[in-house]
């Protein structure tokens, strides 16, 4: 597998009030890819893995996380782990991974690969998110934190205490951040469902709250979503960031203005 740059730029135009500036910010977003993406796969085929039975996750109310300063924020690069019909994602900087879901039960193997392709091993992991419980999210969960013994894991409150872990996690609501990496509350597809931004390099990861599709974005797949209301909400909500990537669990990376395409799919859900 070659891994290859991909160069997006990015432009903000962003209106400074009373003076009206305009001011053009351009980015720079380091893409690795995989060339055997085929899944292609396009429309979700999450394993609707509801309430799965799971009890441990201990939940905590405390809270996290790197301390945003903003304008200083470096930008993130990411790497896809295609796990076939779902994904999960690294996003990295410096030498330090935030690893985005972790695939269905078996997937830790293909998630070292992927570190290793970007020069990275196990211990630059330092945060585990969750998007939600699902198991193709989470199935892989324990396993990575016994290889990444010193990071910690993350999930939305709704859903951590479906999420099987030996160690406990740590519950992050709306507005949080986790190194660097702002936490969309996005419930709908499951009740805790959590997106991530990264508000510096403008790169969405939406979990299930999104679909890629056909090149674009589709909403929550409703088959496998316990409140499409919720879900189309959290759609509306999606749309009102700015950034060019979006990743989602199932199908393909958008890579040009992503959130003009998701703020079309929200205007079209009332
Ligand atoms: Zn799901």
């Amino acid at each position: 597998m070659t891994a290859y740059a991909l160069k997006t730029r990015r432009m903000v135009l962003r209106d400074m009030g009373k003076a009206g500036l305009a001011v053009l910010v351009l980015g720079t977003t380091a893409c690795a890819s995989d060339p055997t993406d085929a899944d292609g796969d396009t429309s979700s085929t999450s394993s609707g893995g509801d309430g799965a039975g799971t009890s441990a996750a201990p939940r905590t109310t405390s809270t996290t996380a790197s301390s945003p300063t903003e304008s200083e924020t470096q930008r993130f690069d990411y790497r896809r782990v295609n796990l076939g019909f779902v994904s999960a994602y690294i996003l990295y900087r410096e030498g330090e991974a935030a690893l985005i879901d972790t695939g269905v039960s078996g997937s830790d193997g293909s998630i070292e690969l992927a570190l290793t392709e970007i020069d990275l091993g196990w211990d630059a992991v330092g945060h585990v998110v969750v998007t939600h419980k699902h198991p193709d999210h989470q199935g892989s969960l324990e396993a990575v934190l016994s290889k990444a013994p010193d990071a910690q894991w993350y999930a939305g409150a709704g859903d951590v205490a479906a999420i099987t872990a030996d160690v406990e996690g740590i519950v992050v609501d709306d507005g949080e951040s986790i190194f660097d990496l702002q936490v969309i509350a996005t419930p709908g597809h499951t009740p805790g469902h959590i997106s991530v931004l990264d508000p510096a390099g403008g790169i969405l990861v939406a979990g299930d709250a999104l679909n890629g599709a056909d090149g674009g974005v589709i909403g929550a797949n409703p088959d496998f979503s316990q409140d499409m209301q919720l879900a189309n909400a959290s759609i509306q909500k999606l749309a009102g960031f700015d950034y060019d990537v979006a990743l989602f669990g199932h199908g393909e990376p958008v890579l040009v203005e992503a959130s003009t395409a998701v703020a079309e799919l929200a205007s079209t859900l009332g």
